[in-house]
């Protein structure tokens, strides 16, 4: 008992010694100092994404985690953004989908930066150029099953994505993609089953559906337009010579500005669509004009 009573009475006399409740030990929260970038992994419109190893014992064991924040110049409009798309992201739990791991603060107490599970094969717009011959269609159409389940699941929480592209479409390993970029992702909850599009300057027009880009309107389905236009950039290998913008560009002319979005709905009001790509197969290429659904796709790959 005297044992227990000088113990106690030493770690009276020593705080540090007594054991911290474990709620202060938040494994989501990374802290600066200890995250050591290695490499850019990528930039988009607003944020940029960088890989670094979480070290605090400072010997290199610490794991890679992929790191995006926003660029100087969109901080400022932009701030919120990326503290939407970590609420987002957080929420979200799907095999298909880039796993959120936590935020890291600024000295105030803002989250700055995003930390999410690193991809090492990078986005299917890098991956696929390089590794087209070791592709097959089949390889592919797998690829967009699980677009589309990933999808699918966005869908059942009420968010559009908005930006679904194959620069947003990330691989874990040969076999596995998953979705990604939720920066433009916007709940439909609280509105009528679509989204009124604010800022369209930013916006990508060439994977948007008509809608998009005459009402800003922004329906659950217009994200499978976008997957149309996603399943196109993969059946071309992401090849930048026949990619959607340079292919919808060579149909209405070089232009700027909103004389882009109003010729590009002319085209697509007149019909004009994406060409069907090489070696596409007939069913494939009807199934880009439906943008159609997972499970047509899934049928196909017992057939191909
Ligand atoms: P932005 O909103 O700026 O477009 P993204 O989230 O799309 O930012 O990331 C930009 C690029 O960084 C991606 O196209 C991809 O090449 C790379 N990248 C993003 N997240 C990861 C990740 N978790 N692992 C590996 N590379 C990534
Ligand atoms: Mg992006």
């Amino acid at each position: 008992r005297a044992i227990v009573r000088d113990l106690d009475l030493l770690e009276a006399k020593n705080p540090v010694l007594k054991p911290q409740p474990s709620s202060i030990i938040d494994p989501t929260v990374f802290e600066k100092r200890f995250l050591k970038k290695i490499r850019e992994l990528g930039e988009g419109h607003f944020g940029k994404v960088e890989l670094c190893r979480y070290d605090p014992r400072g010997d290199k064991t610490g794991e890679l985690v992929a790191v995006k924040s926003l660029k100087p110049e969109s901080r400022e409009e932009q701030g919120n953004n990326l503290s939407t798309e970590i609420e987002i992201l957080k929420a979200l739990y799907h095999d298909n989908i880039v796993k959120y791991k936590g935020i890291c603060l600024d000295e105030s107490g803002q989250a700055v930066k995003l930390i999410m599970e690193y991809l090492p094969l990078g986005s299917l717009k890098e991956y696929l150029p390089k590794y087209k011959s070791k592709t097959s269609l089949a390889t592919l159409l797998s690829y967009a099953t699980q677009i589309c389940m990933g999808m699918e699941y966005l869908g059942t929480k009420n968010y559009i994505h908005r930006d679904l592209a194959a620069r947003n479409v990330l691989l874990e390993n040969e076999r596995t993609v998953k979705i990604g970029d939720f920066g433009l992702t916007k709940s439909i909850k609280e509105n009528d089953g679509y989204y009124v599009v604010k800022d369209e300057n930013e916006s990508p027009v060439f994977w948007y559906a008509p809608e998009c880009l005459t009402q800003c309107k922004f329906y659950l389905s217009s994200d499978v337009w976008s997957f149309g236009v996603t399943l196109y950039e993969l059946i071309t290998y992401c090849d930048s010579s026949k990619s959607p913008m340079h292919l919808f560009l060579s149909m209405i002319g070089p232009t700027q500005g909103q004389m882009t979005v109003m010729r590009l709905v002319g085209a697509l009001k007149e019909g004009k669509r994406l060409p069907r790509p090489e070696g596409c197969p007939e069913p494939v290429r009807n199934l880009l004009l439906m943008f159609s659904i997972c499970e047509a796709i899934v049928n196909l790959q017992h057939v191909v």
